[in-house]
């Protein structure tokens, strides 16, 4: 059985890429060498693929930022104002991803958005009713001749047309039916080239096709491949699918004359029943999903080569392939030196999962597999004991009962308390969270770690910071101070060190949008907190100040999506095992004088199910109650914050609400204040802050600029609902834009105030 790769991670091992893009931004290097960095990293994963003996391997998977854009500028869809810019090709594509200011001008970047249900960011393309689409790039086939003089064939993976149709923002008046034309000749121009090229096989990836269908979409794929199909010649077209399966299509699909048909078989609940039910054409080849591309433990052999062989009982010519790119999981096991053997045997990142695959395949093809040493071994750990629960957990959760999910008195009471004991002014201004992580604490965080500081001096260090933060943020005027969380790494992985039952990587970097990676914590057995986690440095802030300190959490939500889930149980069981946890610390902050505590929920959209009709039955339905279960046990004046970032939320609102928080801030400055619409029309409880500038661009916004926003905002929020703040927390910015833009936001407000 041959094995395919639908993706590889791209940042490099040890984030080469990360790191050599951020010099380029910084004017450190030039152009050549960060092209000379990627093109090493492109060989270095092409080589490790074939040197496991992957027999289809992916090219044009890397990226500079994103494949979405990569897609996109393929496309020649780059709207006019970064045309205008006049930079190099290089630039132009940095400037759609990040924005620009400088020398040729001013914009901002494009809206980014979570990918499907991941953790990773796309950027999304832009359409204007002018926009000429055309073939405009040579990507794809540069990085398939350059694996190929390195002696490797390769599929090239284009995101197809419909799932690009569907993510683009439309921002004139024709819609997504208006460009069809337009676009499916370049994919026949796409495929026209790699037929020239004499490439074999060439990768569309659809993820689009996972989530609700309706008889319109249905036309639309038709319309756009019926076209791509009918003069693709003997060049071969794999239809790639992920994150789900394609119940609403997977009829048509196999009626269509595609060559291959990726689909999944782990997120794909109805995977297996749609190929029991209505076959598989004998002269397709069906690329199995079953080697996890989002997860890290290792493949389960006997459970997976059970599914293969029913399916080579049908007769179905087969490839053996992840479920998903390797995008989502760390490079390698090799550099984490600290976590013992016994519990790396229970996992697999992206290099191990190209053995997984190829030892797979090898024993799909054998009648027996009993004494297969690799067969046994697998067995062997899975038959064991991981030795992950603790009663005490178990017990607690059991005896939670439904008041537990509720707090009294009802909010909009709270308001009226809050407003009266928190004496805050109208349109109170305040931060998410962080603030600059420069050099000085990120080398102070790292010396404690490897033990080069005592305790004492690591604390003594981020209190210093945290004064002087305190100081910065009075200066500039901000009403609801935070203490900068110079202490986190990262807002779920310093949570996570913090609770029983979590694992940590060293080096287990996953992208998470453009040069920024997260090294999520695995949750390995059940989850408690030993003792309070955020107490000191919070009322040590406090001490420093007359104003209001924040207390800053991250939620039970948030913690478990940014983990790498345990696949024993659900993740509704974790999830309510950390909303304790978190509780507890809730509770300790409250009872320490902290007045105001904000539990982000950054990533409560994350695992929201594809299909619109799983949204309330197979998540919502104990998230949201796993939320209130963290800040139930407050005193009505308390006052509880939330965060969300990048949320396309308008089509959860009511869920949001029935967080019952006091107040929500989050992303709004990159998605055009549209959702400020669905907020109104759902009247919307809860006070907030959508987010006044983009914290993802170092560009400072100007004071003009946010009170149009915050204008806009009135239109839509009554006044005494409105909070003014960042779109999130500030770590990533470097300390004279993050200073001269919140000097502009407090401006902004005072000047609302005043209208
Ligand atoms: N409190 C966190 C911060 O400010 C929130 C980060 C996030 O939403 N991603 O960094
Ligand atoms: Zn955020």
């Amino acid at each position: 059985m041959k094995t395919s790769v639908i993706g590889y991670p791209r940042i490099g091992s040890l984030r080469e890429l990360k790191f050599a893009s951020e010099e380029y931004f910084r004017k450190e290097i030039g152009a050549e060498e960060l092209l000379q960095t990627a093109a090493e990293l492109r060989k270095q994963h092409w080589n490790s693929q074939k040197k496991a003996g992957i027999d289809f391997i992916s090219s044009n998977d890397f990226s500079f930022y994103d494949m979405v854009l990569d897609t996109a500028v393929l496309l020649g869809i780059v709207p006019k104002r970064y045309q205008e810019l006049k930079l190099s090709g290089l630039d132009t594509y940095f400037a759609l991803a990040r924005g620009y200011q400088g020398e040729s001008g001013d914009v901002k970047a494009l809206a980014m958005k979570k990918w499907f249900n991941t953790n990773y960011h796309y950027i999304v393309p832009e359409l204007e009713d002018d926009t000429e689409i055309s073939l405009s790039g040579t990507k794809p086939w540069d990085e398939y001749e350059e694996a190929k003089a390195l002696g490797i064939e390769t599929k090239p993976v284009i995101i197809g047309a419909y799932t690009i149709l569907k993510l683009t923002r439309y921002t004139g008046k024709k819609t997504a039916g208006d460009f069809v034309d337009d676009i499916v000749t370049v994919y026949q121009d796409i495929v026209k080239k790699c037929k020239k090229d004499q490439i074999a096989w060439v990768q569309f990836d659809e993820p689009a096709l996972v989530q609700d269908m309706s008889l319109e979409d249905i036309a639309l794929f038709h319309r756009i491949y019926d076209k791509i199909l009918a003069d693709k010649g003997n060049c071969k077209i794999l239809l790639q699918t992920y994150f789900g399966d394609v119940r609403d299509i997977y009829q048509e699909l196999i009626r269509m004359p595609f060559d291959g048909i990726g689909l999944d078989f782990l997120e794909g609940k109805e995977t297996g029943h749609l190929i029991g039910r209505y076959g598989f054409p004998q002269e397709k080849v069906l690329f199995a999903g079953l080697v996890n591309g989002k997860n890290i433990w290792k493949n389960h052999y006997e459970k997976t080569l059970s599914v293969l062989k029913e399916l080579k009982d049908k007769e179905i010519q087969m490839v053996l392939s992840t479920s998903c790119s390797l995008l989502h999981v760390p490079y390698t096991l090799q550099y984490e030196e600290k976590l013992s053997g016994e519990y790396k045997a229970y996992f697999a990142f992206a290099q191990e999962k190209l053995l997984e695959l190829k030892e797979l395949s090898e024993l799909a093809d054998q009648t027996s597999c009993q004494d297969n040493p690799a067969y046994q071994k697998n067995r062997r750990l899975f038959a064991g004991d991981r030795n992950c629960q603790k009663q005490e957990v178990t017990e607690r959760l059991s005896k939670v009962t439904d008041q537990d999910y509720t707090r009294l008195p009802k909010r909009s009471e709270r308001q009226a308390l809050q407003k009266k004991v928190l004496g805050l002014p109208e349109f109170p201004t305040t931060t998410i969270g962080s603030f600059p992580q420069t050099k000085d604490v990120k080398a102070n965080r790292s010396a404690f770690r490897r033990g080069e500081i005592t305790r004492e001096e690591y604390v003594a260090f981020n209190q210093k910071k945290i004064a002087e933060c305190v100081k910065w943020q009075e200066e500039i005027g901000l009403d609801v101070l935070v203490h900068g969380e110079y202490e986190r790494n990262d807002m779920v992985e310093y949570f996570g060190e913090a609770l029983g039952g979590f694992l940590f990587t060293e080096k287990a970097w996953v992208q998470s949008y453009g040069t920024r990676c997260v090294k999520p914590p695995i949750i390995w057995g059940d989850v408690y907190r030993e003792k309070p986690i955020t107490v000191e440095w919070s009322v040590y802030a406090q001490s420093q100040t007359e104003k209001i300190m924040k207390g800053m959490l991250t939620g039970p939500v948030t913690i478990l999506n940014w983990s790498f889930p345990r696949e024993d149980i659900s993740i509704k069981e974790s999830i309510s095992q950390i909303a304790l946890a978190i509780r507890d610390e809730v509770l300790d902050l409250e009872k320490s004088g902290i007045k105001m505590i904000q539990i982000d929920e950054a990533a409560l959209r994350e695992k929201l199910p594809l299909r619109k009709s799983d949204w309330y039955t197979e998540y919502l339905d104990f998230a949201i109650p796993a939320f209130r279960l963290t800040h139930s046990g407050v005193k009505p004046e308390t006052q509880i914050h939330t965060h969300m970032c990048y949320s396309e939320f308008t089509d959860i609102i009511p869920a949001i609400d029935d967080m019952d928080a006091d107040v929500i801030t989050f992303e709004a400055s990159r998605s055009d204040l549209q959702i400020l619409d669905a907020l109104r029309e759902n009247h919307f409880e809860t006070e907030v802050g959508p987010g006044v500038y983009d914290i993802h661009s170092p560009r400072v916004p100007s004071v003009e600029e946010m009170v149009r926003a915050l204008e806009r905002m009135l239109t839509k929020i009554s006044p005494e609902k409105l909070w003014v703040n960042p779109d999130c927390g500030l770590k990533t910015r470097g300390v004279p834009e993050t200073d001269a833009s919140l000097r502009n936001m407090v401006a902004a407000a005072k000047e609302i105030r005043q209208k």
